[in-house]
């Protein structure tokens, strides 16, 4: 039997929406904000990297380049990013991927519910989804960035989230493409699922055992391990 879901937790970037080139989009507003921002000696790309593949010690890692105050240097990097990804979105170079829309659709006529968990603010979160015409789907929409503590890897965002639905983490999946949603996920005991869009598969922390998590190469294919279904659709059902 597979499990019956009511509620889908969704990533944004790189999960409905791609930014193409990644890694070197994001590399270069940490150079950016290192160098014009705090006039810092530029760390090792392997020290940069850090920063935003391990997710738990950001604040150790931004105290070793000198950077005291995170919240300073987050506060920094939105900036640059939002100016980056408006210069993006003109470009017409950040799109969504092509399973989604279909899916959002399918998902709302089953009147599932359906939020955005994403560690971007929700400054820079809604205007994307607002471009992409698909903020509609969406019952919340959590920015995490606007609260540090609150990100992915850390469950309590989620769980924010999943308390303000009022949904039980049983009845939900999160759908993510990094190790960091996939984590994060785990820790609030929803059901991780990852989908393979760069096609590779990501180095997993010892903590999370790669066997609890689902890799998809598209969205559809969620239909065959888990029965998703609105709330009021079953009350519906049941009623008639
Ligand atoms: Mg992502």
């Amino acid at each position: 039997m597979r499990p019956i879901i009511h509620c889908i937790l969704f990533d944004m970037d790189n999960t409905l929406i791609e930014i193409p080139d990644t890694h070197s989009y994001f590399d270069g507003l940490i150079q950016e904000v290192i160098a014009k921002d705090f006039h810092l000696p530029m760390p090792s790309v392997e020290s940069r990297d850090q920063l935003w593949r391990t997710g738990d010690d950001f604040i150790q890692v931004l105290k070793s380049w000198g950077i005291e105050s995170y919240k300073q240097f987050w506060h920094f990097f939105d900036k640059r990013d939002v100016i980056g990804r408006k210069k993006l979105m003109q470009d017409g170079k950040m799109q969504l991927y092509p399973d989604v829309l279909h899916f959002l659709e399918k998902m709302k006529k089953k009147s599932v519910s359906m939020a955005i968990v994403t560690n971007t603010p929700k400054f820079i979160a809604e205007p994307e989804l607002q471009e992409f015409n698909i903020i509609r789907f969406f019952d919340y929409i959590a920015g995490l960035g606007d609260i540090q503590e609150l990100c992915k890897p850390n469950p309590e965002g989620i769980l924010q989230v999943l308390n303000h639905l009022g949904y039980r983490a049983s009845e939900t999946i999160f759908i993510g493409d990094s190790v960091v949603d996939a984590l994060a996920a785990a820790r609030a005991r929803i059901h991780p699922i990852l989908i393979r869009r760069k096609k590779k598969i990501p180095k997993f922390p010892k903590e999370l055992d790669e066997k609890s998590v689902l890799f998809l190469d598209n969205l559809t294919d969620i239909h065959d391990y888990f029965q998703i279904i609105g709330k009021q659709e079953i009350i519906n059902e049941q009623s008639n």
